[in-house]
């Protein structure tokens, strides 16, 4: 690489020879045209190898090409550059009175990278990010542009594909009317005991909390839509003051709390747009499983805390409700995901990691495809009921393998 390209937490630096830019579609037809294997780079907020194509790659940023930002009062959609960040197209949709059903933790990712790797918020009734899409424009290997749209047999297999695809350069995403969110944050919700599904439903979209030091979660975060019932939350404490994930964090770089009432788009993620959610000295893991195991997978890994907390910054625990796309780690599942940030030392975390997935694994976990994780490639291939029909829709689109890196082939045998 003639310049050094990191993603956001700086533990990857990609090993293709240049980062190309193209400022118009042509040219981005052009460069995937001729080249014989390509990885599009996203917002790069993604912990392990997923968009590095290899040294004999090209790693391709769309984000300078001319932005699309078409909101639809009339058909209630949006149609948006692939390369765009949730807090721009979250703002203008909502200019238009219109809104998303979820946002994930933070606004700053990519539209196109969140979807292809399942990235997702919470609520039970919530799909992830990749539920309202209803239609992707993908630049294929031969630079021809395929368009796939719901209804269309290979479109549960088009979203959430891990960019193996193609280039998406635009989606189609269903809005629905604005609407106000008012957060709270309780503390010291004990585990012995715990009804997590009425926790985890008593809001729109509920996050627990914990650093495994003590049995139980520190906090707790509910988003409550004005438009639907007042949170009754009588299993905790309210907190006496604004609060962040991580423990000494300041509290100021997160979304407004004590049930102000605010736009969706400011309340959803925890983290304001405005603000760099952390200093990206972290890594990630997540691990998506039924969600009516939530009780014993957190008991699961409550047995090893004294493993898991020195090497945790915080885990939070959110739920998904099920989707058809075939990668999608909520496949089929309404599911639990238990999310760890650790800390910035990835031969300390892996072998904590090693032990977690080895606690988890009678809940069938699908870990996040952008996060730190060490399933083997085999057990990964089982957990996913639909990866025949992704690899065929990939031989489809893909026939030479132009979109298929080392992280892809090891993952699902491409
Ligand atoms: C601080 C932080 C908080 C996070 N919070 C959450 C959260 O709340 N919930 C959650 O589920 N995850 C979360 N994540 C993980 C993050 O959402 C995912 O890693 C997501 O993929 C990031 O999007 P990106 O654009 O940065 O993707 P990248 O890391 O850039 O890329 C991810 C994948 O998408 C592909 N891709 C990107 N753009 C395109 C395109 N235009 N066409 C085809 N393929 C493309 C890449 O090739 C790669 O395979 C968080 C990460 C960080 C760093």
């Amino acid at each position: 690489m003639t310049e050094t390209v990191t993603n956001w937490a700086r533990n990857i630096t990609y090993t293709a020879k240049e980062l190309h830019r193209p400022r118009a579609l042509d040219a981005l037809r052009t460069l995937v045209a001729g080249s014989s294997r390509v990885r599009v780079l996203g917002s790069g907020h993604s912990f392990n190898e997923i968009a590095d194509p290899g040294v004999d790659g090209v790693l391709v940023s769309i984000a300078d090409l001319p932005p699309v930002l078409d909101v639809d009062t009339t058909a209630r959609t949006v149609r948006v550059s692939g390369g765009l960040r949730y807090a721009e197209l979250a703002r203008a949709v909502h200019a238009h009175g219109l809104a998303l059903p979820n946002m994930a933790s933070l606004p700053h990712i990519s539209v196109a990278g969140s979807v292809a790797t399942g990235t997702h918020g919470s609520g039970v009734r919530n799909g992830s990010l990749a539920a309202p899409v209803r239609e992707v424009e993908l630049v294929t290997a031969d630079g021809s542009t395929v368009t796939i749209a719901r209804g269309d047999a290979r479109f549960d297999g088009a979203v959430t594909s891990l960019g193996a695809l193609g280039v998406v350069t635009a989606l189609t995403l269903d809005l629905e009317s604005a609407y106000e969110v008012e957060q709270y944050v309780f503390t010291e919700l004990p585990l012995d005991g715990l009804d997590f599904e009425t926790v985890a439903a008593s809001a729109y979209s509920v996050s627990l909390f914990t650093d495994w030091r003590e049995p139980g979660f520190r906090q707790v975060w509910l988003k409550r839509r004005t438009d639907q019932a007042p949170v009754d939350f009588p299993w905790a404490a309210p907190a006496k003051e604004a609060m962040h994930p991580v423990p000494g964090m300041p509290a100021g770089n997160c979304t407004q709390q004590f049930g102000v009432p605010g736009p969706w788009h400011e309340r959803l993620p925890h983290f304001r747009a405005e603000f760099t959610p952390s200093s990206g000295d972290e890594l990630q893991s997540e691990y998506l499983l039924p969600r009516a195991s939530a009780v014993e997978a957190l008991h699961a890994v409550d047995a090893i805390r004294e493993t898991v907390a020195p090497v945790l910054q915080t885990c939070e625990v959110r739920t998904i409700a099920a989707d058809p796309q075939w990668l999608s780690p909520a496949h089929d599942r309404d599911s639990v995901a238990l999310h760890f940030t650790w800390v910035d030392d990835l031969a300390a975390v892996r072998p904590v990691v090693g032990r977690l997935e080895e606690a988890l694994d009678a809940f069938d976990p699908r870990p996040h495809w952008g996060k730190v994780f060490t399933v083997p490639a085999q057990v990964l291939r089982g957990r996913y009921e639909r990866l025949g029909d992704f690899l065929a829709l990939a031989r489809e689109l893909d026939p030479n393998g132009t979109f298929a890196n080392t992280f892809v082939r090891d993952a699902l045998g491409a």
